[in-house]
C-alpha cells in the first residue's frame, strides 16, 4: 500500500487526509496541535507525534501547513526530511500556499535532501475539500505526473499541470489575486450601498443573472448580510496571500493597485480581530460596523 505522510490537518489538510485514508492509502498524519489530527484515526489514519514519525518509510510527503516557515520548521524538525529521503524514494507534494520566495526555499530544501518535489497548491476551500472536489494546480518533472495521479484523483475533481518548477504556485497567486479582489469588491459595493441608505442586498439582486454576476459575490455577500463568517478561507490566510501577491507583483514588474487595496483591507480586518473568520469578514474593514 502507498504510504502518505500528511503534515497539517487544518481546514484543508484534514479533509484531504480523510479522503486519502478512506481511498486506499496508508495515511500517517501529524499536526502541531495533535487534537486536530486525532479524529482522523476513525478514518484509518495513523496519528503521529512528530513529522519524523509520519515520514518514516513514506512514499509521499504532503504538506498542507499555514506558510513557508511552518513547512520548513516541520520538515526539518529532527532532520525528518533528510532521514526519510535516505530510507525511501520519497516524493514531496507541497500544497501549502507559500508564494514564489517560499517555494524557492522549499525546493532548495528538497534538492539538498535529494527528494523529488511537486509544487501542488490547491484551488477550492473547506467545502470542496470535504467533497473531494478540489482543483490541484501542479508543476514539476513530467515523469512524476503518473506517480502523483492516484493521489490527486483521491481528493480532487481535476488536476491542472502547468509545466515545471514553481509555475503552479505562480498560477495560484494569480487565482488568489482574483478571489481576494472579488470578495473585497463585493464588500465595498455592499458597504457603499449600506452607507447610501440602500439595502446591501439590492446590489446582489441587481447583478443577479446579468453580465456583472458572479456566484462568489452571492456566497460571500450572504455572509456579509448575516454578519456570520464561519471560516472556509480565513482572513489571516487572505492577508498572508495578499502579501505573497505583492511579492509576485514585484517579481513580475506589474502594478497592482486593486491587490494593494485589498491587502490593506484584509490587514485591517486582521487588526480588528477577525483573523480566524472567513475572508468575507473584510466587511468590517470596509463598513465600520
Ligand atoms: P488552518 O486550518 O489554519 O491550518 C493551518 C495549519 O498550519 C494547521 O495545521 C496549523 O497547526 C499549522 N501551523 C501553523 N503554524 C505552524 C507552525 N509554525 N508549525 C507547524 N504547524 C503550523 O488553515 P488552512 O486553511 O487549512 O490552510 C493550510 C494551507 O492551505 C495554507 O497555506 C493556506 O493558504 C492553503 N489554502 C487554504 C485554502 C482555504 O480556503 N482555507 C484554500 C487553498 C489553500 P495548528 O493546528 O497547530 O494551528
Amino acid at each position: 500500500m502507498t504510504t502518505v505522510a500528511v503534515l497539517g490537518t487544518g481546514i484543508m489538510g484534514a479533509p484531504i487526509a480523510r479522503h486519502l485514508a478512506t481511498g486506499g492509502f496508508d495515511v500517517r498524519v501529524w499536526n502541531r496541535t495533535i487534537e486536530k489530527a486525532q479524529p482522523l484515526a476513525d478514518d484509518g489514519a495513523t496519528v503521529c507525534d512528530s513529522p519524523a514519525q509520519a515520514l518514516q518509510g513514506a512514499d509521499f510527503l504532503l504538506t498542507v501547513l499555514a506558510d513557508a516557515d511552518a513547512v520548513e520548521e516541520s520538515v526539518t524538525r529532527d532532520d525528518a526530511l533528510v532521514k526519510a529521503a535516505t530510507s525511501s524514494n520519497l516524493v514531496w507534494v507541497q500544497s501549502s500556499t507559500v508564494g514564489i520566495g517560499g517555494t524557492a526555499r522549499l525546493m532548495q530544501l528538497a534538492a539538498e535532501a535529494g527528494v523529488r518535489y511537486i509544487d501542488a497548491p490547491v484551488l477550492g476551500t473547506k467545502q470542496p475539500a470535504e467533497a473531494g472536489q478540489l482543483t490541484v494546480l501542479a508543476s514539476g518533472a513530467d515523469e512524476l505526473r503518473e506517480t502523483c495521479r492516484p493521489l490527486f484523483d483521491t481528493y480532487s475533481a481535476k488536476t491542472v499541470w502547468v509545466g515545471d518548477g514553481d509555475r503552479a504556485s505562480r498560477l495560484k497567486l494569480v487565482m488568489n489575486s482574483w478571489v481576494i479582489a472579488l470578495v473585497t469588491a463585493t464588500g465595498e459595493a455592499m458597504a457603499l450601498a449600506d452607507g447610501l441608505g440602500l439595502d446591501p442586498k439590492r446590489f446582489l439582486d441587481t447583478i443577479e443573472g446579468g453580465p456583472l454576476d458572479v456566484g462568489y459575490a452571492h456566497v460571500k455577500g450572504a455572509m456579509m448580510i448575516k454578519r456570520e463568517f464561519p471560516p472556509s478561507f480565513p482572513v489571516w490566510g487572505a492577508a498572508k496571500d495578499a502579501g505573497l501577491i505583492a511579492e509576485a507583483a514585484g517579481v513580475a514588474g506589474v502594478r497592482t493597485p486593486v491587490a494593494a487595496g485589498a491587502r490593506e483591507a484584509m490587514q485591517r480586518a486582521l487588526e480588528l480581530g477577525h483573523g480566524d473568520e472567513d475572508l468575507a469578514a473584510v466587511w468590517y474593514a470596509l463598513s465600520g460596523g
